[in-house]
Parts: structure tokens; C-alpha cells; sequence
């Protein structure tokens, strides 16, 4: 018998989410049944919700940062159990066969990753995501919660806390790098918080000043406002290791020149535009431009375990689902501090 959760829904770009219903399979052999208790508010799911990128099918359930209780498992199911925190990030399968499946980045699966919403799954069904009160996932792509990080500071790390700490770590934040942040957001301030647990010298770019007292909070040694010119001159060729979450058009030959010699920006933030930069700016000081998408199951794990063991969470605001509106409007003006988290028992 298919399971029916309450779930917020959007049926137009223009249209406001509100109360619905979603149907979820029963869970078969490997599946785990998650009650949810938490979903973050993340920026991509006011992307999708909005139709900022191609491909949006609607009516759309959004949500990829959840957090909750395991409900019921398949009968093979071995690596989680009724009673446990678990969590589910942005994607809920992929072919688990080509080389980057192989070598634990499902994210680039070259099949494509199922994304928890607004794909297909296995079953032929639209995947339908967080904003709901239960899901149904297979187990190689549920993570485990661990004890000492609440559910409602866990729930963003399934996505903003992955997406900032696997570029943390690919290009190797630690003592003596020089780390800078574009966007105290919700991807923002966790990226802030593990740089700086890292051991790297963290500094913040923010639009304003209104942020300061919280980033050093989070842990970051310096705070500049990219709203003054100075900023850009004081720190020039003074960054090893830019990571640029901004989905807006910002002057990137401005940012590039903060790099130090062989530095290097990291995108994770999506405009919906191309972005532009000269050729100069990167072959002057042999800078490199790249981007890099959430992480693989087994680096959301360690992720997790490294926020434990540090003591790391997001700082979060929970609302009721009626609220999500709103709390849309307020991210998008980027008036957050510094994530929206659901609770989902106000489905
Ligand atoms: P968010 O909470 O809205 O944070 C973005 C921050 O960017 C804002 O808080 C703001 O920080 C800054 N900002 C906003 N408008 C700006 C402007 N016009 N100029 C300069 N800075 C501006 O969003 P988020 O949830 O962190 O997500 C950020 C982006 O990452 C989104 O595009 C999202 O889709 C994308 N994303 C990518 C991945 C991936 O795998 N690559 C994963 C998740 C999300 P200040 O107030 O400090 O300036
Ligand atoms: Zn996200
Ligand atoms: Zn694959």
C-alpha cells in the first residue's frame, strides 16, 4: 500500500507553496521509511520552487535537507534501524556502476543522480522532497545522524554543510590557507564555521557589516564589506582558497584579484545567468576558476562525524510550514540567520 504525506506543494513558477499531499511508495527490500522531522530551506529550493532553471516539472515538493526518525525498513535493510537519526540530502539514488559511483561521487554520476525532487526514481515515480512528513529512500543513500548535533542543526548540513565542507577539503583548507567566503547565507556561515574548525584563516565577504559580529562568532578572523572599495585593495592577492556561494551577478575579475599567486575560486552558488570574467584575471597570477556540486554518500558521512566531533551545527530559525512563504521572501533578500528549518509536524 502506497503511504500519503502531508507535504507543501507548488504548482506554478508564480504560485505560493500551501498544503497538499504527496504518495510514497511502500518501502520495498532496501528501502527505509523516514518520518521527518526537520527540512532546511535551502536558496536551490526557491530556485526550483520559481522555475529559475530549465526542467522544473510542477506540481513540485522541494526540500533536500531532511532529517528524521527511521520508521519502518525493508526486510534486507542492514545499515539503519527503526529508532535512528537519519538524514537525506540531494540526491536518493544513482546508478551505482559508472566510475564516479564507484569511486564515491554520486553527485556526477554519469547517468545522472536521482535528485530527491523533481526527477525519477528507480520506480518510475517523480521524486518528491523534504517539505512532507515521511519519505521513502533506499538505504545506500541514507546517512546516519550523529549523537550530539540536534536534527534541526543537522537538517542544512545534509546540503549546505556538504556542499561547502567537500571543496573545504578538496582543495585543502587548513593552517596557514587563507580561506575566504563569499555570502554569509545559509551555505555561507557553515562553510565559515567547518573552514575555521579546519584550522584555515577564515575571512569573510559579506555585502554589508551587519553580519560581523557573527561570522567571528562562527569563527572566521576577518570580516570585510564588499559594499566598501577599500575592501577590494586591502586584500588584494591576499586569498589562497575563494569559495564563492553567491547565485547573484557579481563582478568576478573583482573577486579573482583577491587570489593569491595559483590560487583558486570554487563556484557552488548558481546564478541563473552566465557569469563573465577576463582572461587576464586568472593568467595574470595563474589562478584557477572551478566549481564543485554537494558530495558523495560516503564524504556526507565523514562530514557529519567531523561537525559531531567539533561541535558544529547550522544556526537556524525553526517555523511552522505555514510560514515557508515568508521565509522564502526573507531568503531571498537574504535576510536569514542563517537557515529556515521546517518542523514537520506543522505539515
Ligand atoms: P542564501 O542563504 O540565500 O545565501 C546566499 C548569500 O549570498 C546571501 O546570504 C548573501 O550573503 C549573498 N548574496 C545574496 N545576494 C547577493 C548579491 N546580489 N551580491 C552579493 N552577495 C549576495 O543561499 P544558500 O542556500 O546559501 O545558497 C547559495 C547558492 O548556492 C544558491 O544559488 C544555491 O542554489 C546554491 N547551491 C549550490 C549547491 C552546490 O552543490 N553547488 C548546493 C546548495 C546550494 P551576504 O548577506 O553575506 O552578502
Ligand atoms: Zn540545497
Ligand atoms: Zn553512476
Amino acid at each position: 500500500m502506497p503511504i500519503n504525506a502531508k507535504a507543501y506543494v507548488v504548482s506554478s513558477p508564480t504560485s505560493d507553496l500551501g498544503p497538499g499531499a504527496v504518495e510514497r511508495r511502500d518501502p520495498g527490500d532496501f528501502d527505509v521509511l523516514i518520518a521527518i522531522r526537520f527540512t532546511g530551506i535551502c536558496h536551490s529550493d526557491i530556485h526550483a520552487a520559481r522555475g529559475d532553471w530549465a526542467g522544473v516539472k510542477y506540481p513540485l515538493v522541494v526540500g533536500h535537507e531532511i532529517t528524521g526518525v527511521v520508521q519502518a525498513t525493508g526486510r534486507k535493510v542492514t545499515s539503519h534501524s527503526v529508532g535512528d537519526r537519519v538524514g537525506v540530502g540531494c540526491f536518493v539514488d544513482s546508478c551505482r556502476e559508472c566510475a564516479n559511483c564507484r569511486e564515491e561521487g554520486q553527485q556526477y554520476c554519469l547517468q545522472g543522480a536521482t535528485s530527491t525532487y523533481n526527477s525519477f526514481g528507480r520506480d518510475g515515480l517523480p521524486t518528491a522532497g523534504g517539505y512532507s512528513t515521511s519519505i521513502v529512500v533506499d538505504e545506500n543513500y541514507v546517512l546516519s545522524i550523529p549523537d550530539g548535533i540536534s536534527l534541526e542543526a543537522a537538517a542544512p548540513l545534509m546540503c549546505a554543510g556538504i556542499t561547502m565542507y567537500s571543496p573545504l577539503r578538496q582543495w585543502r583548507a587548513g593552517p596557514r590557507k587563507r580561506v575566504a567566503i563569499i555570502g554569509m547565507g545559509g551555505l555561507g556561515h557553515i562553510g565559515v564555521k567547518i573552514a575555521s574548525a579546519m584550522g584555515a584563516e577564515v575571512t569573510v565577504l559579506s555585502q554589508s557589516l551587519k553580519k560581523q559580529e557573527d561570522a567571528l562568532r562562527h569563527g572566521a578572523h576577518r570580516y570585510y564589506a564588499t559594499s566598501e572599495a577599500t575592501t577590494f585593495e586591502y586584500l588584494k592577492g591576499q586569498l589562497d582558497l575563494i569559495i564563492n556561494t553567491v547565485s547573484a551577478d557579481i563582478d568576478m575579475d573583482a573577486y579573482l584579484s583577491l587570489l593569491s599567486m595559483g590560487g583558486t575560486m570554487v563556484l557552488v552558488g548558481l546564478p541563473s545567468k552566465p557569469l563573465s570574467q577576463r582572461a587576464w584575471s586568472l593568467i595574470g597570477m595563474r589562478r584557477n576558476l572551478t566549481g564543485s556540486k554537494m558530495g558523495g554518500i560516503r564524504q556526507t558521512q565523514e562530514m557529519l562525524e567531523f561537525c559531531a566531533a567539533n561541535g558544529l551545527g547550522a544556526e537556524v530559525e525553526v517555523i511552522p510550514a505555514h510560514q515557508i512563504n515568508q521565509a522564502f521572501e526573507r531568503v531571498m533578500a537574504s535576510d536569514v540567520r542563517y537557515r529556515f528549518v521546517i518542523d514537520a509536524d506543522t505539515f
